[in-house]
């Protein structure tokens, strides 16, 4: 990945960044600066830098880290920062289950909170030990242990505004 996206606040496998298409094309093009336009309107350098990042092999999970990570700063995956900014609050907000099941088997997955929810819910469910979710949510097992109990409690047939407001991944960030 282009070092100048490396100051971001990153979590989970970083590993795709050794594919990442700008840290080439920066190069070739000999311009520190075409994935930070100006202020101003650069729609020429914004152009190519989408161009190249339609093409880049890792833009979905760029896109991704850029709108966990909440960057306001720059072109990443093929989005500018005002585009990310139009579609953060819903990536905020969804509930993608094929994530969770991702978190569930393993995989090291930065969730939302709704998808924390999802996940504490069928952790609770299948009898996953506290100390394996404390470790996937980063929480202490003193809070898992919370979290199961509230689950034992909870009316499982309410359903709640947020829930209705949730989003599966697609449905927020293009393809
Ligand atoms: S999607 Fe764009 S900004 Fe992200 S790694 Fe690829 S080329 Fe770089």
């Amino acid at each position: 990945m282009y070092e100048g996206h490396s100051g971001s606040r990153i979590r989970g496998d970083q590993a795709w960044q050794g594919r990442a298409a700008c840290a080439v094309a920066v190069e070739v093009a000999r311009d520190p600066d075409l994935f930070f336009p100006s202020a101003q309107a650069d729609d020429q350098r914004v152009g190519l830098a989408k161009r190249i990042c339609s093409s880049c092999q890792v833009r979905r999970t760029c896109l991704e880290t850029a709108l966990h990570c909440g960057d306001t700063y720059g072109v990443r995956g093929g989005m500018t920062e005002a585009e990310r900014k139009a579609v953060q609050r819903r990536f905020e907000l969804r509930c993608d289950s094929a994530r969770v099941m991702a978190a569930l088997s393993g995989r090291d997955v930065h969730l939302t909170r709704a998808e924390r929810q999802q996940f504490v819910r069928l952790a609770a469910g299948s009898g996953m030990s506290a100390p394996r979710v404390a470790e996937v949510l980063k929480v202490s097992e003193a809070h898992v242990k919370k979290l199961y109990r509230r689950e034992r409690l909870k009316d499982v047939g309410a359903s709640s505004e947020a829930q209705r407001e949730v989003r599966t991944t697609d449905e927020v960030i293009p393809a």
